[in-house]
């Protein structure tokens, strides 16, 4: 299975990090916060880098690490499935699957929003 972001992704991740999806009001501000926003080019996290990958990781922290062992869990099961569908030279531990992609880190994370399951 192949893990690609969208907008949906993104919008249900900027509001899990209870982030502003930024609207460019086409004069350099954002319709929504009012923070000043360029019109050309992306505004919102793009959650393909690093950089949003570890701000989702550390979001997922709660005072109960609750979304934080579910989350595991949520990721556990669909790593299960991508290695049994792996050729066997393909196949990567859990761990290292999990963290090693960006945008798979991020899209998982969205996906177990959406499911309800954090
Ligand atoms: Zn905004």
């Amino acid at each position: 299975m192949t893990y690609k972001m969208t907008d949906k992704y993104r919008k249900v991740l900027t509001d899990l990090l209870g982030e502003c999806w930024h609207k460019p009001n086409g004069i350099g501000y954002c319709h929504k916060c009012g923070r000043s926003v360029p019109d050309w080019r992306i505004v919102n996290r793009t959650f393909t880098a690093d950089k949003d990958m570890m701000k989702v990781f550390r979001s997922l922290k709660t005072e109960t690490w609750v979304d934080w062992f579910n989350f595991k869990n949520f990721a556990k099961i669909k790593w299960e499935k991508d290695f049994w569908a792996r050729k066997e030279e393909l196949r990567e531990p859990f761990e290292y699957w999990w963290m090693s992609d960006s945008e798979r880190f991020c899209c998982l994370a969205a996906q177990c929003k959406m499911e309800g399951v954090i």
